[in-house]
């Protein structure tokens, strides 16, 4: 067994205190929390606070060699645009080893498991490869605004989860976002059996919701840079959430990524439908491409909302730390305490990506990882090493 003590331990809900040692058998699988006097003095005690894994509930790793590349605060329409016209890495293994190093730099911080975005096959290499000690939840992600091509974007899609899933990865087939997917995309995507959490970009500029309310705005002019005919696209005199979200009939989990321009309606209008929500926030990517942040006090205030966190990928964000998303939200919303953003970071991510059997809490039985934090860093113990 291997006994740990820290400053505090958070185990998923709440904090526990000094006097608590975390015990772990062989397998780093939780046995119990007791108290410290329980387990005499064959524990190691560690600086900081003890947490379990953290879960990442959206990034999209493919995009990793795009660090640095894209402006900040260009607002989202023109953020696209740029990512859009630098997709296309140099060469496979420069892709390739940005895609490495940043898994590796994600797991180093603490994460444990990662709901991703894949538009390619880029990601399947590396995720078998690390299968083992990292938990990759897959969203292919589909988009077509041409309603009449709404078919052959699924198909193209289709192809590329099931190079997924023939690597036997866990993979779904999710939408991208309300203006890049057409009506008849949507149905197609609703229509989809035994295809897990439905994970979509929600509201993450104002322009969204402007081309939903009066078909007007920056999205217009990106449809027509790109040669683009979106025209069954918006104009339904509401947000952008009310509109999308009715197509999702079937009961399905959904996490909502971003919600930086929610407002309360669209909240009850989500909650109104059959099955549960997911509120993803990642904070350091709104800064980096509107500079805003979502209402994070309406949020928490709305009865059956949770919240999860996410860090987006290296083309909006400095680095895919799920600790840095928390000290970026301590910073604007003071008042929420660390308790709460803890359980966004661990048992909330996971029960988004369905997965809370074996991650987001120190409860018996489960193997959720243990995160060390020490006052602005956050990093991934292994407990075996302790002893060593
Ligand atoms: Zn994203």
């Amino acid at each position: 067994m291997i006994k740990i003590t820290a400053d505090d331990i958070f185990d998923g809900r709440k904090f526990h205190g000094p006097d608590r040692a975390l015990v772990l058998d062989e397998h780093a699988t939780v046995s119990a929390l007791v108290p410290r006097s329980w387990v005499g003095e064959d524990f190691v005690k560690v600086d900081g606070i003890l947490c379990p894994g953290f879960i990442n509930t959206h990034c999209h790793l493919e995009l990793s060699h795009m660090k640095g590349s894209v402006p900040e605060g260009t607002g989202l329409p023109a953020f696209l645009t740029a990512v859009m016209e630098n997709r296309t890495p140099p060469a496979a293994d420069v892709l390739h080893s940005a895609i490495d190093a940043a898994a590796e730099a994600m797991r180093q911080e603490g994460t444990v498991a990662v709901g991703d975005i894949a538009n390619t096959a880029a990601t399947v290499s590396v995720k078998r490869r690390t299968a083992h000690q990292t938990e990759w939840h897959t969203f292919v992600e589909c988009m077509g605004v041409a309603d009449a091509f709404a078919p052959q974007r699924l198909e193209h899609s289709m192809a590329v989860l099931a190079q997924f899933r023939q690597a036997q990865l866990p993979a779904a087939l999710v939408p991208h976002a309300p203006y890049s997917v057409s009506p008849t995309l949507f149905r197609l995507i609703n229509g989809l059996k035994s295809n897990g959490t439905i994970s979509i970009h929600n509201q993450e500029s104002a322009a969204e919701n402007e081309l939903f309310r009066h078909k007007t705005g920056p999205f217009l002019q990106f449809y027509r840079h790109f040669n683009m005919d979106a025209s069954s696209i918006g104009g339904t005199a509401s947000n952008s959430l009310p509109a999308f979200i009715p197509y999702f009939d079937q009961g399905q989990t959904m996490l909502l990524v971003h919600n930086t321009f929610t407002n309360r309606q669209d909240v009850e209008a989500a909650l109104a439908r059959e099955g549960e929500t997911y509120w993803c926030l990642c904070p350091n990517a709104n800064l980096y491409i509107e500079g805003m942040l979502p209402d994070v006090d309406m949020l928490l205030e709305m009865p059956g909302v949770t919240i999860t966190l996410g860090t987006d990928s290296l083309a909006s964000n400095h680095q895919l730390s799920i600790w840095r998303e928390i000290e970026t939200l301590r910073g604007k919303f003071p008042h929420i305490p660390l308790e709460t953003m803890l359980q966004w970071a661990t048992l909330n991510g996971a029960m988004a990506l369905g997965i809370d059997d074996r991650f987001g809490s120190f409860e018996k039985g489960k193997t959720p990882g243990v995160v060390q934090i020490t006052g602005n860093t956050s990093r991934i113990l292994d407990p075996k090493s302790l002893f060593a």
